[in-house]
């Protein structure tokens, strides 16, 4: 086993075991002094509440966007200087929401970018001309897109797609696939997207670094975000996440972030970051920054509701199969029970719930409709009949966001390829809002009844019966 996640709840200098606390939050060379340390021993949700700290000159409790794209130097010598020189290099908003990032992931830098595709580009970059890529098999399209579409012909990059998630003779597929000294970058999405399975992050990042120690380990953890995963304590060397999605939670903000302890790491990001230029705007880390001080209590919820509905379609007659990792029927649930940061093992624990009876890990799930995998129509029909749940890309916002991944998000993933993943017309991608189930469930009902329906009366009391046994368990 890798290093064992505990819930040190931040150790900003990213070592467990250095018990020295002066090392600050996560310091780029053109970030202002910190007149607000948060104790490295405070825990997650005092943390987020606390990501930013009131101004010093005004005392206001939310700092203001700094909007300015320049600021006055004292003289010529700016090389190394702490205060914001230019808005590209650093501003306070930004700085604000990467020391928030760097504690929420147990890292020491976090570095962000303008999108969670930004961090990807910025991440390749560490590869180089004719460099290797080993990644899972099924992950988010953009990512695809880059390994297949854009660096395999601009810099002759070829990427081995692997199974990382079936456990069996796993160690020998990361072999295989590794070509030593070649093999630069080990890319992990855990969960996988749009199929939600895990990836055995530490015993993934042990098995390529045991072929070669160079390799770097990224795991796109955007499906989880830090509340239910914490990959550097696990052994990844980065762990990035789609801001747009979970971690500013409300659909208005296109960002991206990568934490890492490694200073080398950092540099090279911050080198991508300042001289390629994707960087977000002040406004967008302020925005972010107000989604992050509610994501314990939102990712509670996100959960919660997420597995009662997993609960609820698992019962439904006219649902033939329904992929959420916090089911005990689904391959990946001894796994969250490992993998979970025990703060959200803990929580869960101490609402009283039985974790054998199901675990609420995050607000993503597929299922299948009963129909004809290689048939568009039946979901495409679904989708289009829901009055409450949105038909829309995207996901980890406050609103329930539906949609079909082979016609939407995974169209360019080649169609045997994509068969072999799972990934039929039948395959439905709910991103589970924080609505109230109960409409998110009667919503469902009714489009199911209308395309693939109607129930006949006995199993519609089996529908409402196993609602009835949902209240009292979940
Ligand atoms: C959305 C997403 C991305 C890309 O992020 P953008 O902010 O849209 O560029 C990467 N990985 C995963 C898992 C995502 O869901």
């Amino acid at each position: 086993m890798a290093p064992t996640a505990t819930d040190t709840e931040a150790t900003p200098n990213g070592n467990a075991n250095n018990n020295s606390n002066s090392v600050a939050l996560a310091a780029p060379t053109d970030s202002p002094p910190h007149h607000h340390d948060p104790s490295p021993t405070l825990r997650f949700d005092t943390l987020t509440t606390h990501n930013a700290a009131p101004e010093q000159s005004t005392g206001a409790l939310i700092p203001g966007i700094a909007l300015a794209t320049a600021y006055a130097v004292d003289d010529v010598h700016i090389q190394g200087v702490s205060r914001p020189t230019y808005t590209r290099f650093g501003n306070p908003n930004r700085n604000t929401f990467e020391e928030s990032l760097a504690a929420l992931e147990h890292g020491k830098h976090a570095i962000a970018f303008s999108s969670g595709t930004a961090v990807t580009t910025a991440l390749v970059g560490l590869v180089g001309n004719g460099g290797h890529i080993v990644s899972v098999d099924s992950l988010y399209g953009g990512t695809h897109k880059i390994f297949t579409q854009i660096v395999s012909k601009t810099q002759g990059i070829e990427t081995t797609f692997v199974d990382l998630c079936t456990p069996q003779g796993l160690e020998e597929r990361v072999k295989q696939a590794v070509r030593v000294g070649q093999t630069k970058l080990l890319w992990i999405e855990s969960p996988t997207n749009p199929d939600i399975r895990l990836v055995d992050i530490a015993r993934v990042s042990k098995a390529a670094k045991a072929q070669d120690p160079a390799i770097t380990v990224v795991v796109d953890s955007t499906f989880t975000s830090p509340w239910y995963q914490n990959p550097l304590e696990l052994g990844a060397d980065v762990v990035m996440h789609s801001v747009t999605k979970y971690l500013n939670g409300h659909t208005d903000v296109l960002m991206g972030v990568a934490i890492v302890r490694d200073d080398a790491l950092a540099s090279h990001l911050r080198l991508h970051q300042s001289a390629l230029g994707a960087v977000p705007s002040p406004f967008d880390c302020w925005l972010a920054t107000r989604g992050v001080k509610t994501l314990g209590v939102r990712m509670r919820e996100h959960g919660r509701n997420a597995l009662r509905l997993a609960q609820w379609l698992s019962a439904h007659p006219l649902v033939r199969d329904v992929v959420y990792p916090g089911l005990p029927s689904h391959p990946s649930f001894e796994l969250v029970a490992r993998q979970m940061t025990p703060r959200s093992k803990q929580a869960q624990l101490d609402t009283g719930l039985d974790l054998s009876q199901g675990i609420q890990y995050s607000g993503m799930l597929s299922f299948r409709l009963d129909c004809d995998p290689s048939d568009s129509e039946p979901g495409a029909r679904l989708l289009k009949e829901l009055n409450v749940i949105t038909l829309a890309l995207s996901l980890g916002g406050v609103e329930s966001l539906i949609e079909q991944p082979s016609t939407m998000t995974h169209w360019m993933v080649p169609e045997e390829e994509r068969l072999k993943l799972g990934i039929g017309h039948d395959l439905i991608r709910l991103s589970v809002g924080l609505e109230d189930v109960r409409d998110l469930q009667d919503d469902l009902d009714q489009a199911l009844q209308k395309v693939l329906g109607p129930v006949s009366s006995t199993d519609q009391s089996q529908i409402s019966v196993t609602n009835k046994k949902r209240k009292t368990t979940a």
